[in-house]
């Protein structure tokens, strides 16, 4: 079925956007949200991101005035009968959007594709009071929709392909990159970036490196826009924290445990740019001169490659478990977070025998800990 009328459901941060993109992309879309200011408000950003666009050039003016004609207020739930397909962007909150979930399936009757945005919750939970559940599933933008071009398509297992299909081909009529995932912690993206911060603080606890000498490695060595301790601090420590708490509490898995570094930094209110202070001081929300380096025992090269042989190793055990194929997972980490290179790029580039032989050395050097686990699907590569 081919997606004409779309509903979004929620006009926050992500709903406003969301409706912006399908408008673009020549989508009819009505624009829901409860809070009345909060709908107003959503239609403002978007009217707002359309005329930003047109100064950087990124579609005519013509275009912009035609996209913001083919949004609609919904200020009521039962004004999105008829869509095709709701995308819902409200709270991430499971008793709301199961109660929001069920209430849209009878606004909208059995046929319309019901699509939710969470990053955190389970689809399939979202979806548990739906009739006709095969017609849920996830589709998860970034933030903000209209610059990162990924979505994950997440099938829950009630999913039906009618439904996925079309939302894949919403995506790419909305000008976005889908990638097919399944209902597990995190999809894709957020799963497999978990080593990035966790494996850098590993690195940092046991005295290899100073934060800063990390930041400057993985930025200058690997090719990242950001350093993981510079990016925990614009991020937040305690919204790091809650995320990995979050993925810990789903799979209590030794690799996904919490750091006790990001815990005594919440404690003492150390939470980055905002309070000021975080692995970084701040001034006036820009960061003073990097602390000084520590004399560390690791060489630069063991850094790179410690951080990133852990996060191929998450994405062998994604990709082994059937999350997503290897080069969708590569596609979705370099246009979800602009790595520079996807976890399987990195494979090719140190060779998935170094990196076992890295890991299982990790492992024995660290008392035989468990989460330097080397994935099934690794050693398979490493043949
Ligand atoms: P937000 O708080 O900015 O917006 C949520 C909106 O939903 C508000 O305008 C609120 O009035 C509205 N709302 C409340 N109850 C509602 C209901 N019953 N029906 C419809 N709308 C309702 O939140 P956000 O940041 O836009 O996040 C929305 C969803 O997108 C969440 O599930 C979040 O996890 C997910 N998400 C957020 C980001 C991000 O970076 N902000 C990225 C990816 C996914």
């Amino acid at each position: 079925m081919k997606v004409e009328q779309v509903g979004v459901a929620g006009a926050g941060t992500m709903g406003a956007g969301v409706a912006q993109v399908a408008a673009l992309g020549g989508l009819r879309v009505r624009l829901h949200d409860p809070d009345g200011a909060a709908l107003v408000a959503g239609m403002e950003r978007m009217r707002d991101g359309l005329r930003k666009g047109v100064a950087r050039d990124r579609w005519s003016e013509a275009d912009a005035e035609a996209a913001a004609g083919r949004v609609v207020e919904a200020p009521v739930l039962s004004d999105l009968a008829g869509c095709d397909a709701v995308i819902e962007a409200s709270p991430e909150d499971l008793g709301l959007k199961r109660a929001l979930f069920a209430a849209l399936a009878e606004a909208c009757g059995p046929r319309t594709i019901l699509a939710t945005n969470t990053s955190s919750l389970r689809v399939g939970d979202v979806a548990a009071r739906v009739p006709h559940p095969e017609r849920v599933c996830g589709m998860h933008f970034f933030n903000p929709p209209v610059l990162m071009r990924l979505v994950e398509v997440v099938a829950a297992e009630q999913s039906g392909p009618h439904a996925l299909d079309a939302i894949t081909e919403l995506a790419r009529a909305m000008g976005r990159e889908p990638v097919r995932c399944t209902d597990s912690p995190g999809f894709v993206v957020n799963r497999c970036n978990r080593p990035f911060t966790l494996e850098s603080l590993r690195i940092l606890d046991e005295g290899g490196a100073s934060h800063a000498q990390i930041d400057e490695v993985m930025r200058t060595d690997g090719g990242y826009r950001m350093g993981p301790f510079e990016l925990m601090d614009l991020v937040g420590i305690d919204v790091n924290l809650k995320v990995a708490r979050s993925f810990h509490r789903q799979r209590p898995l030794a690799r996904w445990e919490p750091h006790p570094i990001q815990e005594r930094m919440v404690a003492a209110r150390q939470l980055g740019r905002k309070s000021g202070r975080g692995f970084y001081e701040y001034e006036k929300g820009s960061p003073r001169a990097p602390a000084p380096p520590l004399a560390g025992g690791a060489t630069r090269r063991e850094i790179l490659e410690r951080v990133v042989c852990a996060l191929a190793n998450e994405a062998a055990f994604a990709a082994g478990e059937g999350v997503a194929a290897p080069d969708e997972i590569d596609m979705a980490m370099r246009l979800g977070l602009n790595h520079p290179r996807g976890p399987f790029e990195w494979v090719r580039e140190l060779g998935a025998q170094h990196m076992v032989t890295t890991l299982d050395g990790l492992r024995a050097s660290h008392g035989g800990a468990q989460r330097y686990e080397v994935a099934p699907f690794l050693r398979e590569l490493a043949g």
